[in-house]
């Protein structure tokens, strides 16, 4: 079955909206597989985001995902990748639809709330990157 990586950013915990984004996965019926609250460390935020790695908002990007906690989920469910992205919205909560995550909450382009998987294979990869092996199967 197919699987993502969710992950609530900083701003996301600090505005309590835990609670409503977890019930509105459950609600879609998808299946929470693993859940942790946990302080980021540069090291693991770095190699998250690696891919955007030469872009000038990065040390921002990773400075802000270490700046408080986050909870790093894992969720499961036909097409979960691509609901879950249609789910959260725009990267830009500006541009983001009414009805999104990021529509309804996010406040700007750096405090967007949630991150989700972008595909398949990065699903696979960030599993593995903020999962071990016996807290997801
Ligand atoms: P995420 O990977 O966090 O789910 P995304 O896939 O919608 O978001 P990406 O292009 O992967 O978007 O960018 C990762 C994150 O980097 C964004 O969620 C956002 O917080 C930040 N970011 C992207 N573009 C900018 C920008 N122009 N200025 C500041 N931050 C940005
Ligand atoms: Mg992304």
């Amino acid at each position: 079955m197919e699987r993502t990586f969710i992950m609530i950013k900083p701003d996301g915990v600090q505005r309590q909206l835990i609670g409503e984004i977890v019930g509105r996965f459950e609600k879609k019926g998808f299946k929470l597989v693993a859940m942790k609250v946990m302080t980021v460390s540069q090291e693991l935020a770095e190699k998250h985001y690696e891919a955007l790695n030469d872009k000038p908002f990065f040390s921002g990007l990773v400075k802000f995902i270490c700046s408080s906690p986050v909870v790093a989920m894992v969720w499961e469910g036909d097409s979960v990748v691509s609901t879950s992205r249609q789910m959260i919205g725009a990267t830009d909560p500006h541009a983001a639809a009414p009805g999104t995550i990021r529509g309804d909450y996010g406040v700007s382009v750096g405090r967007n709330i949630i991150h989700g998987s972008d595909a398949i294979e990065t699903a696979k990869r960030e599993i593995a990157l903020w999962f071990k092996e016996e807290e997801v199967n």
